[in-house]
């Protein structure tokens, strides 16, 4: 195996077991050392710290193992970390008759730094997002199967957005296993929904937001509801489930809008309380009646993907979110998101707050919302962060 020699003093993060290594922080690397390898990572003096995968760019090393003595990276190590991670998601009570969709593994969450894992059904849809996952595909694919009561009968690979562009690794989304006769339909704390995991948005459905969603469903009653960027229409039914009087779901994408009704259809056919609009979000809001709504949920992309995106990235919420605000009438409820990494909560706290001022709005925070419990954060990554939400009483 090739090893990775650090620089003098560089060795510190990974006695801090954070997974890792950069490439400033690199010494020597082997002449022929190749993306996805698996290699040694080494201090100055020669004492191992660990094995990791090695990949082109700045993170130079996504580390697997931490410590000096020798493990295979194989079947049943993967199998070792993801029956580990099952053990967490069967406390938090995910398995359940009524709960069939979550995640089962969340990349450094769940030290398998670049994989991650969504459990729909029988059906685990795996995404790698560095090379050397992608080459260990077939072994995660085969320790999946291991997992005991055979809760996972087909393993559905779908990497063609997530691996690096530069690695030309050309990955194919495709079924590793089974993939006859697989039901679509997942099960979120008894509401039912069509998962797309063959054409939609990441691994076809947000389970990021499964509390979110239920805190949502508890202020809907009597409520007329917008729900913007609603992709699959998560928040749609749960609106409806919790009672309220109309709920309209709106997104750019014509794909996710009949996803949405789809969704609908499942869990309220004939139910006149709902209506989709294909339409972009800052045109809908420009046009929209002031006062037309009293919950509104704003959940869009992450508007910055990288560092150097924040400062637009940051203008957008603002922007998106005193539009919101200055239509809501008095007594009403904001649901206001942001999955970006990039951005933190106290930067997105204050995207907000020059929102409310530019809306000149009396705006206080009902509840500081985050990512659920199955996308655990690895104390000592704590890039493993990302959503964060505000509940906000407009008056
Ligand atoms: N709230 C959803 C996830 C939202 S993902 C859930 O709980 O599942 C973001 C969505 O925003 C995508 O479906 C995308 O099509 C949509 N989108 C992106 N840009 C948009 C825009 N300018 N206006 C409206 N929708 C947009």
């Amino acid at each position: 195996m090739k090893t990775i020699i650090l620089q003098k003093g560089r060795e510190d993060s990974l006695l801090r077991f954070h997974p890792w290594v950069f490439s400033g922080a690199i010494k020597t690397l082997p002449e022929d050392i190749e993306d996805g390898d698996l290699v040694r990572v080494a201090s100055i003096d020669g004492k191992v710290l660990g094995l990791g995968h090695y990949q082109v760019g700045s993170i130079a090393v996504k580390m697997l193992h931490f410590g000096s003595e020798p493990v295979a990276i194989d079947e049943a190590f993967y199998a070792r970390r993801i029956a580990a991670a099952l053990v967490v998601r069967r406390s938090l009570g995910l398995l359940r008759d009524d709960n069939s969709a979550f995640r089962l593994v969340h990349g450094e969450g769940d030290f398998i730094p670049s994989l991650v894992v969504d459990m729909y059904g029988h059906t685990a849809v795996m995404q790698a997002h560095s090379p050397g996952i992608h080459f260990d595909r077939d072994k995660i694919a085969a320790a999946l199967m291991s997992l005991p009561d055979g809760l996972v009968k087909n393993v559905y690979y779908k990497s063609e957005t997530t691996l690096p562009f530069k690695a030309q690794l050309d990955p194919v989304n495709d079924y590793l296993i089974g993939g006859e006769d697989v039901d679509d339909v997942a099960i979120e704390n008894g509401l039912r929904f069509h998962i797309d995991w063959l054409k939609g948005q990441k691994t076809g459905f947000f389970v990021d937001q499964r509390e979110n969603r239920c805190l949502l469903e508890s202020f809907s009653c009597g409520r007329r509801v917008l729900n913007m960027f609603c992709y699959t229409g998560g928040f749609s039914v749960y609106a409806m489930r919790g009672g309220a009087t109309l709920v309209n779901s709106v997104d750019s994408s014509a794909k996710a809008v009949s996803l949405t009704d789809a969704n609908i259809a499942l869990n309220f056919a004939d139910d006149g309380r709902h209506k989709s609009f294909a339409e972009d979000a800052f045109k809908f809001l420009d046009h929209m009646e002031t006062g037309a709504y009293d919950l509104v949920i704003l959940d869009p992309p992450a508007f910055a993907k990288r560092k150097s995106a924040l400062r637009n990235a940051l203008i957008g919420y603002r922007k998106i979110n005193a539009a919101a605000l200055a239509k809501m009438p008095a007594g009403s409820v904001l649901f206001t998101f942001s999955c970006s990494q990039a951005v933190s909560r106290e930067q997105f706290r204050l995207a907000v707050f020059s929102a409310a001022a530019q809306a000149k709005r009396r705006v206080r925070i009902l509840h500081q919302l985050s990512q659920p419990a199955d996308h655990p954060i690895n104390i000592y990554h704590p890039e493993g962060e990302y959503l964060k939400g505000l509940v906000l009483w407009v008056e």
